[in-house]
C-alpha cells in the first residue's frame, strides 16, 4: 500500500495530484516527511509553496528550456525535455506534473498513469474499488476514488481506470491552463536552431 505521509490515506499516484517528496526537496519547518503524498495535503498544511520553491532550482537546472506564466496568482514554468519528448510542469502551488509531448496530439488532453502492478496489495485494493478484475474493463475513475473514500483528495478528477497488460492504469485529463497549453505547443514546435539557454539572454 502506498500511503500519504501527511494523512495516512491511500495515494493513487495521479499526475498533477500526487507527488513523492524526496529528502532534498524538504523545506525546513514544514513538517513534511519524505515519501508519497497528496498535493492537496501539502496545500492544506501550507507547505506546498515552500516545497515548490525547494524544487524550483532543480527544475531550472535539469530542464533549462522553458516558458513561464502566472495564472490566477499561481506561477508556473513549463520545462521541456526535447530528448525525452516530455514536459515537466513546475507550479508555485505544488501541483506539478510530468507528461509526454504526445499528450498534445489529442484534445481533450489526457495522460495515462500506471497506478499499480497486478499481484501487489495496492493493485488488489484498487481492483476491489473498481469492482472488476477483468482485463480491459473500463471503470469511471471518480467512482473508484469515491469507493476508496478519497474524493476530498481528488475532487476534480475525471477519466477512467482499466486493468491493462497486468497494470492498473488511469487515463485522465490534464488540468492545463490555456496559457500553459499555448506554451506547450510552442515548446513542442520549436526547432533546435531556435534553442537558447536562458543565460544567453
Ligand atoms: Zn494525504
Amino acid at each position: 500500500m502506498i500511503e500519504c505521509t501527511l494523512c495516512g490515506r491511500l495515494v493513487l499516484g495521479l499526475t498533477g495530484y500526487d507527488w513523492t517528496v524526496v529528502p532534498w526537496m524538504l523545506a525546513p519547518a514544514t513538517g513534511v516527511m519524505p515519501g508519497p503524498c497528496h498535493v492537496s495535503c501539502l496545500q492544506e498544511r501550507g507547505a506546498a509553496g515552500s516545497w515548490a520553491a525547494a524544487v524550483e532550482a532543480y527544475h531550472r537546472e535539469r530542464w533549462p528550456r522553458w516558458l513561464a506564466g502566472v495564472d490566477a496568482g499561481v506561477g508556473w514554468r513549463l520545462h521541456s525535455s526535447r530528448a525525452a519528448r516530455r514536459f515537466h510542469l513546475w507550479r508555485s502551488d505544488g501541483a506539478m506534473a510530468s507528461f509526454a509531448y504526445a499528450v498534445l496530439t489529442v484534445a481533450p488532453h489526457r495522460t495515462g498513469t500506471d497506478l499499480a502492478e497486478l499481484g501487489t496489495a495496492h493493485a488488489a485494493t484498487l481492483l476491489a474499488a473498481m469492482g472488476t478484475d477483468r482485463p480491459g474493463s473500463v471503470v469511471p475513475l471518480p467512482r473508484m476514488i469515491e469507493r476508496l473514500r478519497l474524493t476530498d483528495r481528488y475532487p476534480f478528477v475525471e477519466g477512467t481506470v482499466t486493468l491493462r497488460r497486468g497494470v492498473v492504469v488511469a487515463d485522465h485529463p490534464l488540468a492545463l491552463t490555456r496559457a500553459c497549453l499555448r506554451a506547450a505547443h510552442q515548446l513542442a514546435a520549436e526547432g533546435a536552431d531556435t534553442y537558447r539557454f536562458p543565460s544567453d539572454g
